[in-house]
């Protein structure tokens, strides 16, 4: 087998590999970026004719204002801020380097909204054995390292590669409690030998749980 991708949300998806994926209550969205400000032409409006008077002379009908005329606007070339500083991410290395050693204990059905699903999986792995959780764990660690770089605050659903879990709702949880932006989980799925390539899962609403 070979480790063909990583699959990646932008919503808290947990995917277990070769298990299906579920999705958990994704986290808040964050604000939606102001819209760039449209300046707004005044609507030139009908006259309107006076109400009809039982009067002989009609008063003269005053001639319509002339609308305000606002300099068109347009986008000020100003220096644009970095676009994820200061933005919250949670990255979640799929499953744990511990969980084999625990299969009792992440094989607990847990309440995913939808239905029930383990607590987690050990994983995938290499044909020679490089097991898909060290993968996760390093990948995850490598995109820590660059998006703080450019201003993001990381979280991570768990920061070492020798425990067990978390349970999957509990990773979840952790994007939801940190109101991430965009929380990430990474895997590396089994496929075929000549597989390349990786896929993206983006988790679709949950009805009562967004
Ligand atoms: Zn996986």
């Amino acid at each position: 087998m070979r480790v063909i991708g990583l699959a990646a949300a932008v919503a808290i998806s947990l995917s277990a590999c070769g298990g299906g994926t579920s999705s958990i209550a994704a986290p808040s969205p964050s604000a939606p970026a102001p819209l760039p400000e449209v300046s707004s032409t005044p609507i030139e409006q009908e006259a309107v004719s006076p109400p009809a008077a039982p009067v002989v002379i009609p008063p003269p009908v005053p001639a319509p204002s002339a609308p305000s005329t606002a300099p068109v606007t347009t986008t000020p070339p100003s220096v644009a801020p970095a676009p994820l500083a200061g933005r919250v991410v949670v990255i979640d290395p799929g499953h744990d380097g511990g969980n084999a050693a625990h299969a009792r204990d992440i094989a607990t059905q847990v309440d995913i909204g939808t239905g029930t699903k383990e607590c987690d999986t050990v994983g995938a792995q290499t044909a020679d054995g490089y097991p898909e959780h060290a993968l996760n764990f390093d990948v995850a660690q490598r995109l820590r390292d660059r998006l703080t770089s450019a201003g993001v605050r990381v979280a991570l659903t768990h920061t070492d590669d020798t425990g067990w879990g978390p349970c999957i709702t509990r990773r979840a949880a952790i994007g939801n409690e940190a109101h991430a932006a965009a929380a990430i989980s990474v895997h590396a799925d089994g496929g075929p030998s000549n597989g390349r390539g990786f896929h993206v899962i983006l988790p679709a609403p949950v009805a009562g749980l967004n």
